[in-house]
This record gives C-alpha cells, sequence and structure tokens, in this order.
C-alpha cells in the first residue's frame, strides 16, 4: 500500500524523528505519540514501515528467525538444523498493526494436542518477531492484552500454556503506539512503560493548515506522484538514520550527565516516576540519539534537555 512520505508531514518534525528512535537505538523500545485527533500521529507511525529495510530469515520459518543467531532459533528451525543446513531469504522488516479487539489468543496464539505431538497456532505477536508492533489507540485495548504485550516484548520469547501442553517461540519486537488525548486520560502506568513519549503539535498557523490539506488531497488524488516527488528528501532522511545508527556507539556521555540526569530523576516523586535509575537510562539513551543525529561523538547539556521533553515522565519545567 502506498505510504504518505515521512519527509512530507508538515509541522511535526518532533513526531516524525521521534519515530526513527526505534530503528537507531537497540534500548529504544517504545514509542507513544499523543496528540488531538488529526495530528499526523498514525501518518508517522505508518510512514515509519519506508524506513525498516529488510531482514534475513531462515527460509520457510513462521517466527522470521534470524539465521545468523543460532542460539535464538524456534523449535521448527532447530529441527530444520538437523536435517539440513539452514536456507535463507530475506523480507521486509515486519510492521504489524494490532486491533484493540484483538483477544488473547488472537494475540499469543493456540497450542493444542495434535497426532504427533503439540500443535501451535501463529499469533500476532509470532508475526510481529524481529520488527514492530503498531498499537493504535493505546486506550483502547485491555490491562490483560497491553500487559502480556509488554512482557512478551520485554522476555523476548512467547510461551504458550495451556492445560499441560505448551509451546515457545521468539517474540522480539518494538512498539510504536499512539494515543488521542481528545479521547480520554492515559493511565500513567501504560505511559511509564514507554521508552519515548512525544506530543503532536496542534496547528493553528492558517498557512501552514492550508499547505497540510494541499498536500494530503494532493496525496489522496495522485499518490504515485506525490511520493515521487519526495524521493530525494526521502532519500536525505534515510541517509540520517543510517549514519546515526552507525553513529550511536560512538557517542560518550560523560559522567557529569550521567549525574546531572539522576539528579534530575530523583527530584520526581515515584508518582510521577517510579524507577528514578530507568528513567535516568531513559534520557541518556534519547540523548545519545540526539546527538548521533548531529554526529557529535560527545553528549552535552543540550541533549539532556531535549531527552527531558521527550521522556515518559513529566519534569517540571
Ligand atoms: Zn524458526
Amino acid at each position: 500500500m502506498l505510504r504518505m512520505p515521512l519527509s512530507s508531514i508538515i509541522g511535526q518534525e518532533h513526531i516524525t524523528k521521534a519515530v526513527t528512535f526505534l530503528i537507531i537505538h537497540p534500548d529504544i523500545n517504545y514509542v507513544l505519540l499523543l496528540g488531538d485527533k488529526g495530528t499526523a500521529k498514525t501518518t508517522s507511525a505508518k510512514a515509519l514501515l519506508d524506513y525498516l529495510g529488510t531482514i534475513d530469515m531462515v527460509t520457510g520459518c513462521r517466527f522470521q528467525c534470524d539465521p545468523y543467531d543460532v542460539m535464538n532459533l524456534c523449535s521448527e528451525c532447530e529441527a530444520r538444523m538437523e536435517e539440513q543446513e539452514l536456507s535463507t531469504n530475506t523480507i521486509e522488516r515486519p510492521f504489524v498493526i494490532a486491533n484493540p479487539s484483538v483477544s488473547m489468543k488472537g494475540l499469543v496464539g493456540t497450542v493444542m494436542k495434535g497426532k504427533d505431538g503439540v500443535l501451535f497456532n501463529n499469533g500476532l505477536l509470532a508475526r510481529a518477531n524481529r520488527g514492530i508492533l503498531f498499537m493504535d489507540e493505546i486506550s483502547h485495548y485491555s490491562e490483560d492484552i497491553l500487559d502480556k504485550t509488554y512482557s512478551v516484548a520485554e522476555e523476548g520469547t512467547n510461551l504458550v500454556k495451556e492445560g499441560n501442553l505448551e509451546f515457545e517461540h521468539p517474540a522480539k519486537f518494538k512498539i510504536i503506539a499512539t494515543h488521542d488525548t481528545e479521547s480520554g486520560y492515559l493511565p500513567n502506568e501504560v505511559v511509564w512503560r514507554f521508552d519515548v513519549v512525544v506530543k503532536t503539535r496542534r496547528i493553528d498557523d492558517i498557512e501552514e493548515r492550508m499547505e497540510i490539506a494541499r498536500r494530503s488531497m494532493e496525496f489522496k488524488n495522485h499518490p504515485q506522484a506525490f511520493i515521487e516527488r519526495y524521493e530525494a528528501q526521502e532519500e536525505k532522511a534515510m541517509e540520517a538514520i543510517f549514519n546515526a545508527r552507525k553513529h550511536y556507539k560512538k557517542v560518550i556521555v560523560p559522567k557529569k550527565i550521567k549525574d546531572e540526569a539522576m539528579k534530575l530523576c530523583e527530584k520526581l516523586d515515584t508518582k510521577e516516576y517510579p524507577s528514578k535509575e530507568e528513567l535516568a537510562n531513559k534520557l541518556i539513551n534519547i540523548g545519545v540519539v540526539n546527538a548521533s543525529y548531529e554526529g557529535r561523538n560527545w553528549y552535552t547539556k543540550k541533549d539532556l534537555a531535549f531527552a527531558v521533553k521527550l521522556a515518559p515522565a513529566k519534569f517540571p519545567k
């Protein structure tokens, strides 16, 4: 399906940048986009798909196992490997769209007794392995579905039990979610799980609004031509991501900055964020990506100030 290019979205540069953090830093796994209706949250999230690139997978594996990570293969690939050498093919990195009405079985899959042992039917999380799970309108999901999704993402494996039957498969994925601020309150416990939380901007400028309407109309009427027009800009954005991804390991975080991040977090009470160390780490990771984007090897106060704005806690101004 044709998607509106990320670089064609007006006035939400901080959002379109924040969604790319998922593919730059291995420890940034959960991004939440907040904002009013019609502020390009979903469009931005879906546009990320064009930036995900490809992965090599074991041919025939229904969990997209990584052929170079033989320690973490699914049981079916392990059996395959005993028979013959694993062959590989290349696919687009998975981007799986969840639906708030998903059932627990639909999410994790089902096990049952088969003729030759345990049979397993894939759930959504099997498809999301090694990719991104997109949860639009996160407040519409039930608490147990959210808890399960996060615990599997944290573990990197999905263990499904039914009576005395069980089946396990790798399920390592990142999450991008949206929340429409007009549709109600999102509990802190949900927000805290994210590594990056970013608010869309309400656009009041009349010129900007007209340009947004013009572009979305143009995309609707001539999607192919529209996408082609942004090709050069998209290529530039992809190059910036590629460079940032190569660069992030080089960024040095001075002890003074780490202490400052910790001090900021310690000032918050537990109602604003429960785990200070975890939050300080999140601040460091966000700032590292900011420095990588700018090609700097040194984490500065500017990066910390940037991170504070995108952290899943409310810091006093
Ligand atoms: Zn496999």
